[in-house]
């Protein structure tokens, strides 16, 4: 188990939660069971192998699909993680729909993976994007938000947790808001689904996507999830194998959602990994999990506010797993080397959002951020180097 893992001698901590979580061995071992005794291509044979791969793939979409509170499997597309999500969405029913003078709407808070697709968009197409400004303690400005709406505002994409701060945003009133306007909304929940329970149903999001390595699942694969209409009447992606009913060299016709945007043989192995982490924290609980990190974070945050010279980086009331902070006197660097040396590991630099971090006055942070096994030993030992570095300064 590599959370039993030595760093220089020491127990490691994994506090890099927000950049990708560790696996359980549930998860390693039904990766490694898809390539001892299911591997094949899938929908394509009459053979067992493939009727395994098969079974094994689209049970996992079924996982997906009930994690996420989705009406279909119909509506859940596997693609390689959030990233590839947001530049699918933008690249298939942004370049079929959004048109000069059209509005785009992102928040402050948005990683870079929700800003730069859509500011690549707005630059072609020559659509304007608006961007839903937050407090001093980073946290959305709702009735500012609601001042950017307008008749020509064609989509707002957010995300569900910030994961340079860690503020969770009013998700179910900026849709709702968004929709009276008429705007599809695009919800980012990379950092929400390890962290609390998500129906998309109820949010009524249009999409949501997320990344599986950040919810205890492989890297390489994640999911779009979209409403099935929507989905069905937006044209492909890419195009290859897999995604058509009927090829000609006059005409194409496509398959509807999901396939129509799965061209060519996808990461199948890793989807099926990925439906092993849903069950993990299935048995656990999100519910479970959301209470004790919230306990977790609470205790963090008290103990880090303590130390002289410490001052933490997004205060919002409604905040999940990042602790983002600097020390007075040290480089950022410096504390996570430091750190890195007792066997902590966290991250510090910009964590690909910029905006936010300008918005706060800094360019870079330490950002520690935890996850169901972290334990408050973790943070005590996390506090105790901040705290001598600290106190060495004073
Ligand atoms: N959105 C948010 C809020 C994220 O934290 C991340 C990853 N740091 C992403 C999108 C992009 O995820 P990935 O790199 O797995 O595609």
């Amino acid at each position: 188990m590599i959370l039993n893992e030595k760093v220089n001698g020491k127990n490691l901590v994994w506090l890099d939660n927000a950049a990708t979580t560790q696996k359980p061995q549930s998860v390693i071992d039904r990766i490694s069971y898809f390539y001892q005794h299911e591997n094949s291509n899938i929908h394509r044979a009459a053979h067992e192998l493939a009727a395994r791969a098969t079974d094994a793939y689209e049970a996992a979409r079924k996982k997906v699909q009930q994690f996420l509170g989705a009406g279909s499997v119909n509506e859940i597309i596997f693609v390689r993680g959030a990233t590839e999500g947001i530049n699918l969405v933008a690249q298939s029913w942004g370049a079929q729909h959004l048109k000069s003078g059209d509005e785009i709407i992102v928040s402050n808070l948005e990683h870079h993976a929700n800003i730069v697709p859509w500011k690549r968009l707005a630059d072609k197409r020559g659509l304007t994007l608006k961007v839903i400004p937050v407090d001093d303690d980073g946290q959305i400005l709702l009735d500012e938000y609601a001042k950017l709406l307008t008749s020509r505002t064609r989509l707002v994409a957010f995300t569900q947790v910030s994961n340079a701060l860690g503020t969770i945003t009013p998700a179910e009133q900026i849709i709702a808001l968004a929709h009276n306007a008429g705007a599809k909304v695009l919800v980012d929940g990379a950092q929400s689904v390890s962290h609390m329970p998500v129906n998309v149903q109820a949010l009524d999001a249009d999409w949501f996507v997320f990344s599986g390595h950040k919810v205890f699942g492989p890297t390489g694969i994640g999911v779009v999830y979209g409403k099935e209409d929507i989905l069905n009447e937006t044209e492909p992606w890419q195009g290859g194998g897999n995604m058509i009913q009927d090829v000609t060299f006059e005409e194409i016709r496509y398959h509807k959602a999901p396939n129509r945007f799965e061209a060519g043989t996808g990461n199948i192995a890793d989807a099926v990994g990925l439906g092993a982490a849903i069950d993990y924290v299935t048995q656990l609980g999100m519910t479970n999990i959301g209470a004790y990190e919230h306990a977790l974070l609470e205790y963090a945050t008290h103990q880090l506010k303590q130390v002289p010279g410490v001052r933490l980086i997004g205060t919002a009331a409604n905040k999940a797993s990042v602790l983002s902070f600097i020390l007075k006197g040290y480089s950022n660097d410096d504390v996570g080397k430091a750190l890195n040396q007792e066997g902590i590991a966290v991250r510090t630099g910009h964590h690909c959002a910029q905006p936010i971090l300008r918005r706060m006055r800094v360019e870079t942070t330490v950002r520690p951020s935890l996850a169901f096994y972290n334990t408050c030993e973790d943070v005590d030992r996390l506090v105790a180097v901040v705290s001598r570095l600290a106190s060495s300064q004073y």
